[in-house]
C-alpha cells in the first residue's frame, strides 16, 4: 500500500461538489456519502486524526433556492451557501453519527489561514476538536466571502487547512482518478501520471484548462496549486476517484492515484519557516532555569521569562534570548508584547487572573519553536 498514505497520522479529506450532489437533481448523495463516512470512522479506529474539507454548499442551495443554471452573482452564491451548508451540516451530523462520531462544523474566511492572529485560533480549535476525537467538517464561509477576499475552490482551501494543522497527506477525492499527461477526455493515449516528485512547469501544463460546467470550481489547474501549497508544507498530496463508493478504502486497497510527494514533514516545514521566512517582530529574554528547560525539549513558560522587548502581537515571530544576549532560538507568540510583560515571572496558573481570560499555558509553545544550534 501507498506509505505516504499509510503512515499517515493526521489526514485532510476533500470532497468536491460533483461528488456530493446529484448534476440533475441538486439532492445530496447520501448514500455514497455514507460510505466515505464509514470509511473515516474505520480510519479514526485506527487511530488517524481526520479532517474533511466539503464542499456542495452552493450546489445545494442555488437548487433549494430554484436558482437558475448558470453563474451566479455574488450575492446569489452567498444566499445559496447560507441555505445549503444547513442541509451540508445535518446530513454530515446523522451520519457520522450513525458511525458513533461526533462531527464539528468550521466555516473559514481567507483570513483565518493567511493572518497568524486568527490562524492560531483556527488551528487551536481544529487540534482541540481532534484530540476530543470528532470529524471536523470545513468549508469555506461562502456568505461572508467576496471576490477579492475568498479562497475561490476548495482544492486550496483543503491546501491552507493541511498546512495549516500540519497534516501529513492530503487526499483530494474528484471524479477523475489522478493527474493525466493530457486532458483523457480529449487524448485517448492520455497517461496517469503515478508519482509527482517535483512539480515542474512541465507537471503545471499538464493540469490544462479548468473543467467548464459542473457545479465545483476547482479543475486540475486548483489542484495542482493546491499540491504546491501542501508540498510546501510538507503534506503529501493525493488525487483520487471519488466516483466509487468506500473512495478511502479503494484507495488503501490500491485504486489508481497522483500522489505529490513531498520531501520534508509538516513539522521541519513549519519549523524552516519560523526559522526563516518570518521577521522577527521582539525579543525574550530568559533566566538559566528556561534555558534548560528548552534545551531539554519543553515550552517556554512564563514564569522562566525576565523580560520582553519590540513590539509584537500574538503569533507574531520572536527571538528567545539567553541573560547575557546570545540568540537561542526563535519562535511565535502565544501572547502580544503587553500581556507578555504583564505575566513574565509568574506562574501559568496566574495568567488568568493577571489577565482577566484564560489564556495559554505557555508563551511559546515547544512545536512553534526552533532552537539555533550552538
Ligand atoms: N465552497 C463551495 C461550496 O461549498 C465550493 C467551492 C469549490 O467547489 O471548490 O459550495
Amino acid at each position: 500500500m501507498l506509505n505516504e498514505w499509510k503512515n499517515a497520522r493526521r489526514i485532510v479529506v476533500k470532497i468536491g461538489s460533483s461528488l456530493l450532489t446529484d448534476a440533475d437533481t441538486g439532492r445530496l448523495k447520501r448514500d455514497w456519502l455514507a460510505t466515505l463516512v464509514e470509511d473515516i470512522a474505520e480510519l479514526r479506529a485506527q487511530g488517524h486524526e481526520v479532517v474533511l474539507v466539503s464542499s456542495g454548499a452552493v450546489a445545494r442551495g442555488r437548487r433549494i433556492l430554484g436558482l437558475e443554471p448558470g453563474v451566479l452573482k455574488l450575492e446569489q452564491a452567498q444566499a445559496s451557501a447560507a441555505v445549503g451548508q444547513i442541509g451540508l451540516a445535518h446530513a454530515y451530523q446523522d451520519l457520522f453519527e450513525e458511525r458513533g462520531l461526533v462531527t464539528a462544523q468550521i466555516l473559514l474566511t481567507l483570513g483565518d489561514t493567511e493572518e497568524r492572529r486568527r490562524y492560531l485560533n483556527a488551528r487551536n480549535t481544529i487540534e482541540a476538536l481532534l484530540s476530543l476525537g470528532s470529524v471536523p467538517v470545513v468549508n469555506e464561509n461562502d456568505c461572508v466571502a467576496t471576490n477579492e477576499i475568498r479562497y475561490g475552490d476548495n482544492d486550496r482551501l483543503a491546501a491552507r487547512v493541511a498546512s495549516m494543522i500540519s497534516a501529513d497527506c492530503l487526499v483530494v477525492l474528484s471524479d477523475v482518478d489522478g493527474l493525466y499527461t493530457a486532458p483523457p477526455s480529449e487524448q485517448e493515449d492520455a497517461e496517469r501520471i503515478e508519482v509527482v516528485d517535483e512539480i515542474t512547469p512541465e507537471i503545471e501544463g499538464m493540469a490544462g484548462d479548468v473543467t467548464g460546467g459542473g457545479p465545483s470550481r476547482g479543475g486540475m489547474i486548483t489542484k495542482v496549486a493546491a499540491a504546491k501549497i501542501a508540498v510546501a508544507s510538507g503534506t503529501h498530496m493525493i488525487i483520487a476517484s471519488g466516483q466509487v463508493s468506500h473512495p478511502l478504502k479503494a484507495l488503501s486497497e490500491g485504486a489508481n492515484h497522483t500522489l505529490f510527494r513531498a520531501h520534508s514533514d509538516p513539522v521541519t516545514a513549519w519549523k524552516s519557516w519560523i526559522a526563516g521566512s518570518l521577521e522577527p517582530k521582539g525579543k525574550i529574554i530568559i533566566d538559566a532555569g528556561a534555558v534548560d528547560a528548552l534545551s531539554s525539549g519543553n515550552s517556554l513558560l512564563p514564569a522562566g521569562v525576565i523580560g520582553v522587548d519590540g513590539d509584537f502581537d500574538r503569533g507574531d515571530a520572536i527571538i528567545i534570548m539567553s541573560q547575557n544576549g546570545d540568540e537561542l532560538g526563535r519562535g511565535l507568540s502565544t501572547y502580544a508584547k503587553d500581556d507578555a510583560e504583564l505575566i513574565m515571572g509568574r506562574q501559568s496558573s496566574e495568567i488568568s487572573d493577571i489577565l482577566g481570560f484564560e489564556g495559554r499555558a505557555c508563551i511559546v509553545h515547544r512545536d512553534d519553536m526552533v532552537l539555533s544550534t550552538r
